[in-house]
């Protein structure tokens, strides 16, 4: 078997557009407020490709760039005075923030109605209920290629490796309340290979280059990677050995251009959900 590719550069493409189509109908912009605290390099790219998108697709963004050594209690201010502008819908604060500043404080001052990123701990417990109207991006993502390649998720075994609060565990619960059987593993479970062999549908996100081989995947099953990894020659390449995985997968995404590009659609989906939700209440 050789997988079929599923582009997410393509998917995420057509989703910015259907939003722009929506937003173009709305008579007002959804505001999308990122806030950058410091010089990390890659936060920068990436806030940079958020702003152009959400610009791209009508939507009113902008960036607020802090010092890195902004104290913890200015950013509180900052997220108290975002919360109370009705222009903002959304706010995010892009990860990681410098070592003077609690994250998890930050987070939670985010008021829940413009959380966009889904981190707030009232958001992760809705989700976990089923019932969240703001998800965390990247999952939100995950699911919406598996949708785009048919794949069926009603009682199928998924297998979603790794527990991070912003991947693993909501992906877990977006395929738990679409009816799959879920199991979470992670570093201290036992005979990785054999768990992921179980599964119909495999989605990785730990942080490991390549960690899942070609032996460890099904025949037929669907496997997403959500990894990101850049090696020392300067290559990126996910969880996943690709080539290797695409030989038993029936559908693979690639790394680069699978899930990475579906985050940012679904940061302005969540922000025009926000909108619609917060100026019709
Ligand atoms: P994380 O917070 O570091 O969590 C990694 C998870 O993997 C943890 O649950 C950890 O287990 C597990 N793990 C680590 N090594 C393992 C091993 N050898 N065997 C089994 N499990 C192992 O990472 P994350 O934030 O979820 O991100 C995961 C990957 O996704 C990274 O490559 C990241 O760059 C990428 N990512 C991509 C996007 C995107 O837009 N495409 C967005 C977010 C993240 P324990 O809990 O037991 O420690």
């Amino acid at each position: 078997m050789t997988a079929l590719l599923l582009d997410g550069k393509a998917e995420a493409a057509k989703l910015r557009a259907t939003l722009a189509a929506r937003v173009a109908g709305l008579g007002y912009k959804p505001g999308l407020t990122v806030v950058l605290v410091g010089n990390n390099p890659a936060s920068a790219v990436y806030v940079r490709s958020k702003d152009r998108a959400a610009s791209e697709a009508g939507f009113a963004a902008t960036t607020l760039r802090l010092p890195a050594d902004t104290p913890h209690a200015t950013l509180l201010a900052t997220i108290a005075a975002l919360n109370a502008d009705p222009e903002v819908d959304g706010i995010l604060v892009q990860l990681p923030l410098p070592p003077q500043i609690n994250a998890t404080a930050v987070l939670e001052a985010i008021d829940p109605a413009k959380d966009v990123d889904g981190f707030h701990p009232l958001n992760a417990g809705l989700l976990a209920e089923g019932r969240a109207l703001l998800a965390p991006c990247t999952p939100r993502g995950v699911m919406k290629l598996l949708q785009a390649a048919g794949v069926q998720l009603s009682g199928a075994r998924a297998l979603v490796l790794g527990r991070s609060a912003i991947v693993g565990k909501p992906v877990a619960a977006m395929l738990l309340a679409a009816n799959a059987t879920v199991t979470i593993a992670h570093s201290r479970t036992r005979d990785l290979a054999a768990e992921c062999r179980r599964a119909e549908v495999l989605v990785a996100a730990v942080g490991a280059p390549e960690m899942v081989r070609g032996d460890w995947v099904a025949d037929g099953a669907a496997v997403i990677d959500v990894g990101i990894n850049r090696l020392p020659d300067g290559r990126l390449v996910g969880d996943c050995a690709t080539a290797e995985c695409a030989l038993h997968a029936s559908v693979i995404t690639p790394v680069p251009g699978g899930v990475g590009p579906m985050t940012i659609a679904c940061l302005l989906e969540n922000t025009l959900l926000a909108a619609i939700s917060r100026r019709s209440a």
